[in-house]
């Protein structure tokens, strides 16, 4: 299984090797013209590089991929029946393939989802999670596999037209997203109602209680299209990335993981997951 990891590794360093010339190649190479020595540096690096690998990587549980989510962000991870399903579901799964892991998915509120990483209780987070300078500090996080911006969903009869519009409004979020920080820090913590999941916040919008609910758009579309008279509006909060959050000091898993997505990106993998949930407008 590590030497799968390893493997991998190995052969996403060569190719960066090759890609960015002498200044990661290793010093007897740029040296010397000769392409023999060239060659024996590049398989010492390899060795080297599985070595490392070997060494440094580890997971929660031996053998397993540990991923805490939290499973009311549809169509990224949701319920089916008693199964997790969605995008980051899928991915995981691809990640953890590729890694010889066996996944195991830990559903839990959001908000706790960067302690269960820096605590060593998952290996990595991976939940439509925005990338944020703040959670920088506490976590490291993957390349992104997606974007996402953060909607806003109103009545249909709202007299909320665009986000200007919700000055003095009582907003409602999802505990300790994104949607949550810009509000509070825009229209002030005393409008904005914060929820342990999406769907609590929608209810409330549904119940008259919020004026508004700031989400991430694909959520939004599918608690828009499962409850009547509410809408999106059109103009768009804020863009975001979304990636996988893993411990700081686990590198070699981070290195593993975004060698792994630059893989399932490359073969289109990443691209098909998606299509299976968002259907293209
Ligand atoms: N993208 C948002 C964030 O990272 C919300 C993610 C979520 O609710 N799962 O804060």
């Amino acid at each position: 299984m590590k030497k799968m990891i390893a493997m991998m590794l190995a052969g996403t360093m060569a190719l960066s090797l090759a890609a960015c010339g002498s200044a990661a190649a290793p010093a007897p190479a740029a040296d010397t013209a000769a392409e023999e020595t060239a060659e024996a540096a590049a398989e010492d690096t390899t060795e080297a590089a599985e070595e490392d690998t070997e060494a440094d990587i580890n997971t929660v549980t031996d053998g397993v991929l540990t991923m805490a989510t939290n499973a009311y962000f549809p169509p990224y991870e949701y319920y089916e029946g008693d199964a997790i399903v969605g995008i980051d579901a899928e991915i995981a799964a691809a990640v953890a393939e590729k890694l010889g892991l066996e996944l195991k998915i830990e559903d839990m509120e959001f908000d706790s989802i960067i302690t269960a990483v820096t605590a060593g209780k998952a290996d990595m987070g991976l939940a439509g999670m925005t990338v944020t300078e703040e959670r920088k500090q506490n976590v490291n996080f993957s390349d992104s596999y997606a974007t996402g911006i953060q909607a806003v969903v109103v009545p249909e009869d709202s007299d909320i037209a665009t986000v200007d519009d919700l000055t003095g409004k009582k907003i409602g979020v999802q505990l300790g997203t994104t949607g949550d920080i810009y509000c509070s820090g825009d229209y002030g913590e005393e409008n904005v109602e914060k929820f342990n999941k999406g769907n609590d916040a929608i209810m409330a919008l549904v119940t008259g209680k919020v004026d508004a609910v700031v989400i991430d758009n694909e959520p939004a579309k599918s608690y828009v299209a499962a409850n009547e008279g509410l809408k999106i509006l059109e103009t768009e909060y804020a863009v975001e990335d979304y990636a996988a959050c893993i411990a700081k000091e686990n590198t070699a898993l981070l290195d593993a993981v975004n060698a792994a997505l630059a893989e399932l990106k490359a073969d289109g993998t990443l691209d098909q997951i998606v299509a299976k949930y968002i259907s293209a407008e």
